[in-house]
């Protein structure tokens, strides 16, 4: 078996650090933190299926691939939660981490939750997510001629679903082992061999496309600075012999500039020159800013005067090997 692992997305990474600077009387700071407070839950809830994996009893070589982007023919984006494949059939998951009572209706395709204190909001329906992910992933494997299944499984053990559809199954995180045992039985023989499986995987790794955040914030309406955590990053920490510290609760770090800078990757840049470096995060001297720059050997263009770093994906664990 192979069972990726599964990183945070973009999104809410970039959520995270706006969270940290975003000034707190902003226009849309509620806005955000609600989106932020869904992607978490769901993140969580996607953990918590992931688990359930290393449980799985299963006579193949079975993958699964986590978080998968897709572009279809209209570049329109599709992000498959988690993908289970294995040489009798695939087997696409929708996974949701809400609360609640969630109703499904069949005739407008709307999916409406009822929290406990009464509350109705309208969420995007998980059942018709799945079957449009079905039928991308058809058009994309049609070289290979496995099954595809697919399922919206709920995280939260709370949830109560209302009138599911007939066409998906959906169901709680526990019946998850259950369901796959029926897909084994309905799908007895292997249909592609080990190879052809291994192939497969790495065809559909190939193709996806990195995600790019769709939103941006303005510079001017986040906190800058290295702030402090133990200060639940409101106030900002000054730069004094080669370590970061806090004025107001006296805490210190050397490393915490690793995370203001990727706070800055996200939401800034993903280059930084030596002035930006000195107005962002209050360093004062020019000297001061190229040996901070230079220290992490990030990749530059241009030459000494104009010098452009630029900040590698894997920011934290770039900088990690530098301490
Ligand atoms: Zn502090």
């Amino acid at each position: 078996m192979f069972i990726a692992s599964r990183e945070k997305p973009l999104k809410l990474l970039w959520l995270e650090a706006l969270m940290r600077r975003l000034l707190k009387d902003d226009v849309e700071f509620h806005y955000f933190q609600e989106q932020y407070r869904r992607l978490d839950a769901g993140f969580a809830g996607e953990q918590k299926v992931d688990r359930e994996w290393h449980e799985l009893i299963c006579p193949n070589t079975f993958y699964v691939l986590h978080n998968l982007h897709f572009k279809n023919a209209a570049e329109h984006i599709h992000q498959l939660d988690t993908l289970f494949i294995c040489p009798q059939f695939i087997f696409v998951l929708e996974i949701k981490n809400i609360h609640g009572r969630l109703e499904f209706d069949q005739l407008t395709h709307q999916c409406t939750r009822t929290k406990i204190d009464g509350t109705v909001e309208g969420f995007p329906n998980a059942l018709t997510q799945t079957e449009r992910h079905i039928r991308f992933l058809k058009s994309l494997i049609a070289n290979y001629p496995l099954p595809i299944e697919g399922a919206v499984v709920i995280a939260n053990p709370s949830a109560i679903i209302i009138n599911p559809s007939n066409a998906l199954p959906i169901f709680h995180v526990s019946g998850l082992h259950k369901h796959l045992q029926l897909l084994f039985k309905k799908y007895p023989q292997k249909i592609i061999t080990e190879d052809k499986l291994t192939q497969l995987v790495q065809m559909l790794l190939s193709k996806q496309t990195a995600p790019r955040m769709q939103t941006s914030v303005a510079p001017s309406r986040i906190r800058h600075g290295v702030l402090c955590p133990k200060c639940s990053y409101q106030h900002a920490m000054s730069f004094q012999r080669g370590t970061w510290k806090c004025s107001y609760c006296h805490y210190s770090s050397i490393k915490i500039f690793a995370e203001a800078l990727l706070d800055y990757r996200l939401l800034v840049s993903h280059n930084i020159t030596n002035q930006q470096l000195r107005t962002f995060f209050g360093i004062h001297s020019s000297d001061t800013a190229t040996r901070l720059l230079r220290k992490f050997q990030f990749p530059y263009t241009g030459t000494y005067r104009n010098r452009v770093y630029h900040l590698p994906e894997n920011l934290l664990d770039h900088m990690e090997r530098f301490y």
